[in-house]
């Protein structure tokens, strides 16, 4: 099957009056695209949306993706479903992602971490993690919170 978007009225075929049209002939043709609220490009196959970015890593591996299964944009644009734009992970890794690409755009170093009192990014080895939440915070910061809440 071809997505790419036919938007002309080219996509619908001939229409004439003496012959009735078939739905089915028709959404043979029409590939409705879209791009959904949450800036996905869908596609409409006569049934259903489905997303752009999906379909074509299905088409790809020639399979149906799982749901734990994730595409990812590399380049951060939902729109950009060029194969090459587009990476194929497990959900669990796909978060893991988006937070080292957080933290690349805030501080410019993905393997930083914010310390949770002060906010600031700084590299882990000068911080200590929290071992229940796996938070990191700097030693200094922990020690004037404790003594704050002494007051
Ligand atoms: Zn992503
Ligand atoms: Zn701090």
């Amino acid at each position: 099957m071809n997505y790419k978007y036919i938007g002309s009225d080219e996509a619908y075929p001939a229409y004439s009056p003496s012959e009735p049209i078939f739905m089915e002939r028709v959404m043979e043709k029409v590939e409705r695209k879209h791009i959904s609220k949450s800036g996905y490009v869908l596609i409409w196959d006569g049934f259903r949306h489905k997303r752009e970015h999906r379909l074509i890593v299905e088409k790809e591996l020639g399979r149906d993706l799982k749901e734990t299964e994730v595409v990812h944009h590399i380049d951060g644009n939902k729109t950009n479903n060029k194969i090459e734009n587009l990476a194929l992970m497990p959900r669990k890794i796909h978060s893991l992602v988006h937070r080292a690409m957080e933290r690349f755009y805030a501080c410019g170093n993905s393997s930083k971490r914010r310390c949770v009192i002060c906010q600031e990014y700084d590299k882990p080895e000068s911080m200590k993690r929290e071992k229940y939440y796996g938070c990191y915070s700097h030693v200094s910061c922990r020690t004037e919170q404790r003594r704050k809440y002494k007051k």
